[in-house]
């Protein structure tokens, strides 16, 4: 249940065709990763679902709720972005604690809050520090900190390892899915890595030219003669 695309299709202006009918049930818990060629319409889903992107045809979702006139900011979703995206203004802690601020939680809880996801990505020391400080692994910590601080009802992790070091990437994936499990959110996960889709993903969903081709166990995507 938790996360429904039924029939959803998307063209971009000037008629490229960016997805097409695609029907996809993310339950509650449950990480789903998407994968395919560049061109095969992820990153069309995942602005779709967070609605970075508007005027699908079709239904998008969310715990029942059809999301088509929910604007971005209350369809209550976290993203993590290859690039981090951090704000590099603001220290670590107001980082995390961003999208409580637009939520207009009281500060000292919005700290609170802050102070604990910070702890459970192991960067409780980091909260004073200066973003353009940290390694690439640790922002990308602080960006999934903040992605949970809002208690988001869908994770969208688009690529989240991609531009981090091998020797990171290991331990990422491993802390990544341990929180995700933890949290129990319903997760989309971008990637074009194997290894990061068999070991995080409970499904795979295979995209080509914006159509959803498969969706099946990690093992049943890759194991194929
Ligand atoms: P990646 O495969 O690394 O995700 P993409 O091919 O999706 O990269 O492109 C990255 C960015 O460029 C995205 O924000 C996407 O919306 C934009 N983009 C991709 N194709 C086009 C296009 N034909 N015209 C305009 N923008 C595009
Ligand atoms: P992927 O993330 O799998 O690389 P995208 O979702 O970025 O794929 O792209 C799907 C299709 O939509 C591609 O044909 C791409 O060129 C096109 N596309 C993506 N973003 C844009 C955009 N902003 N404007 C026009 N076409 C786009």
């Amino acid at each position: 249940m938790s996360l429904v695309l039924d029939n959803v299709s998307y063209s971009y202006p000037g008629s490229t065709q960016g997805l097409h009918e695609v029907s996809l049930d993310v339950r509650t818990g449950e990480l789903v990763a998407v994968i395919g060629p560049s061109g095969s319409g992820k990153s069309t889903l995942l602005k779709l679902v967070s609605g970075l992107e508007t005027g699908h045809a079709g239904r998008i979702a969310l715990d029942g709720e059809d999301l088509s006139h929910t604007p971005v900011h209350r369809r209550h979703i976290g993203m993590v972005f290859q690039s981090y995206a951090l704000f590099p203004h603001l220290d670590v802690l107001d980082n995390v604690a961003y999208g409580l601020k637009l939520r207009k939680v009281p500060a000292e809880a919005r700290r609170r809050r802050a102070r604990e996801l910070l702890e459970l990505v192991g960067l409780g020391e980091f909260a004073a520090r200066a973003v353009a400080r940290l390694s690439g692994g640790q922002q990308q910590r602080v960006a999934l900190a903040r992605a949970l601080a809002i208690d988001p009802r869908a994770l969208l992790l688009d690529e989240p390892l991609s531009a981090l070091d091998a020797s990171v990437r290991g331990h990422l994936r491993d802390q990544i899915r341990a929180i995700q499990q933890r949290f129990n959110a319903t997760t989309l996960l971008v990637t074009h890595d194997q290894e990061e889709a068999l070991t995080m993903a409970d499904r795979v969903a295979v995209l080509k030219d914006g159509r959803l081709l498969q969706i099946a166990a990690p093992r049943e995507i890759y194991e194929r003669p």
